[in-house]
């Protein structure tokens, strides 16, 4: 049994035998990938130790404590919050043991081909088509909306290999090579001037059926997986006190009295206290989240962290008055990882706009915990028996 002693034991000797300071970072990676200490509660081999996900905290405060380098999470996010979990999940060993490894390292940048133009919240609408060709899977489609595509090596994909029975039970889930011959990457410049996200055009693109991530047809199921984590990985990332949004405009009330009234004073303080509750809310979440998959329950959490982002953003703009108005800058830039929190409040308020759509809308985010949380009836679904292919489009 791995226990917290023999972790902090595992991790110094890891340290000693790869010293930090005169370690290259990705030689540290690898060197951490291999004894187990990546993400302690995936097995031996693919750079855990079957440990309890808790005892993760273990081992990050020795490296941080040796100063450590990490694998700068903020700009892996698919792969590792969403990719890594379904590949863990459905994937042979053969695939986990080629792809996490370098994953984890931030080698291989992952993106996530699931929306298309005419299937976002209704996702399994889907229509990019996968034919068989032999040992390979023939792919065309549009996806749209596809974050860091524009730097990944792998994507995620879900397409349609059945049109003839309903929609959810036709679709299946492949492992994307986005350096092959058909997928062409074009930007998308969103309301903060930046271009984060992608349109993405399949045509003709080969994917050997090695790459296929759980059965023919049962890429729905998959998907869910993989949904249920982002929203997690959205929603439930574990940020200190008074960290993420509300710490920015704590620290601009701080630095800037001029600024203040009772009004804004008293609404601060409640958004504080919100945002406390909301970061508890993760931490129980992620105990939870110790003992199994992801459940619903990260969809109220994605949907209150959007609504906070938006309101605390929101009150930073008006505390800041005509300041608040500027913005640094429209350039068009491609960002090499998604930063809610970063540069001015005007950016702040702005990107946050996309929060309650990204990973799927508040919408539909309340539709799932009426449905599944709180055992309300469902919405009518008219379309559950209708084959794909007679769907109205
Ligand atoms: C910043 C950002 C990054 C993203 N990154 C990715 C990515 O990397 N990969 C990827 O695949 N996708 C990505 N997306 C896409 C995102 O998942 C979709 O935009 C989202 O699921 C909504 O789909 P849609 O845009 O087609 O809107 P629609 O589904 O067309 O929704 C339009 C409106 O109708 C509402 N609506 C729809 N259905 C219902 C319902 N049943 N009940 C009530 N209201 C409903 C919605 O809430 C919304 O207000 C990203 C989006 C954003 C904003």
């Amino acid at each position: 049994m791995t226990d917290a002693a023999e972790l902090r034991r595992r991790t110094r000797e890891l340290l000693a035998a790869h010293p930090p300071a005169t370690t290259d970072r990705l030689d540290f990676l690898r060197a951490r990938f291999d004894a187990g200490l990546a993400w302690v509660h995936y097995p031996e081999g693919l750079g855990g130790l079957g440990a309890p996900r808790a005892l993760q905290a273990v081992v990050d405060a020795e490296l941080a404590a040796a100063d450590a380098p990490d694998n700068d999470p903020r700009r892996i996010g698919i792969g590792l919050g969403m990719a890594a979990p379904t590949i863990l999940q459905y994937g042979t060993e053969e695939q986990q043991r080629r792809l996490l490894r370098p994953l984890w390292t931030g080698e291989e940048v992952w993106c996530q081909l699931f929306s298309e133009p005419g299937a976002g919240s209704d996702l399994a609408a889907l229509g990019t088509r996968a034919v068989r060709d032999g040992e390979d899977w023939v792919v065309n489609g549009q996806k749209v909306w596809t974050s860091s595509a524009h730097l990944a090596r792998w994507a995620i994909l879900i397409a349609r290999t059945d049109p003839d029975v309903p929609k959810h039970r036709g679709i299946t889930y492949f492992v994307c090579d986005m350096t092959d011959p058909g997928v062409e990457v074009r930007p998308l410049r969103q309301i903060t001037g930046e271009a984060e996200f992608n349109e993405v055009f399949l045509t003709g693109v080969r994917i050997p059926d090695s790459r296929r991530l759980g059965g023919i047809g049962d890429g729905w199921r998959v998907a869910q997986t993989t949904l249920n984590n982002e929203r997690v990985a959205i929603g439930g990332t574990p940020i200190p006190r008074e960290g993420g949004m509300i710490g920015k405009i704590a620290a601009t009330w701080r630095e800037r009295p001029d600024l203040r009234t009772h009004d804004l004073h008293q609404r601060l303080l409640g958004l504080w206290v919100e945002a406390e509750v909301a970061r508890l809310t993760g931490v129980r979440l992620r105990q939870q989240l110790a003992a199994g998959q992801p459940g619903p329950e990260g969809a109220g959490m994605k949907l209150n962290f959007a609504r906070l982002n938006q309101e605390i953003s929101g009150l930073e703009v008006e505390l800041l008055g005509e300041e608040g108005l500027l913005y640094d800058d429209w350039t068009m830039r491609r960002p090499e990882l998604v930063d809610f929190t970063g540069r001015d409040a005007g950016y702040r308020y702005l990107r946050s706009k996309g929060n309650s759509i990204e990973g799927g809308t508040s919408e539909v985010l309340l539709n799932i915990v009426a449905e599944r949380v709180l055992g309300l009836p469902a919405e009518p679904r008219t379309d559950k028996d209708v084959a794909w292919k007679d769907l109205a489009r």
